[in-house]
């Protein structure tokens, strides 16, 4: 999965939003963030982001942003 991290606070873009085939960016609290269950991995958001904030989850300490995006992708 990808996730979204801190560099889309106050990030004014949505081209992640747009170009997502599966439509799993949520809004946060004050940034948006990739439902893990849902996003296929398809890597299409990594490279539209200005803010370079999406990450593939296969870096390393990506596991309490994992959590993070669930949990507000899951909030409302
Ligand atoms: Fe959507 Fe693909 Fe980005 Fe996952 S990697 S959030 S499916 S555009």
């Amino acid at each position: 999965t990808y996730v979204v991290t801190d560099n889309c606070i106050a990030c004014k873009y949505t081209d992640c939003v747009e170009v997502c085939p599966v439509d799993c960016f949520y809004e946060g609290e004050n940034m948006l963030v990739i439902h893990p269950d849902e996003c296929i991995d398809c890597g299409v958001c990594e490279p539209e982001c200005p803010a370079d904030a999406i990450r593939p989850d296969t870096e390393p300490d990506m596991e309490e942003w994992v959590e993070f995006n669930r949990k507000y992708s899951e909030m409302w």
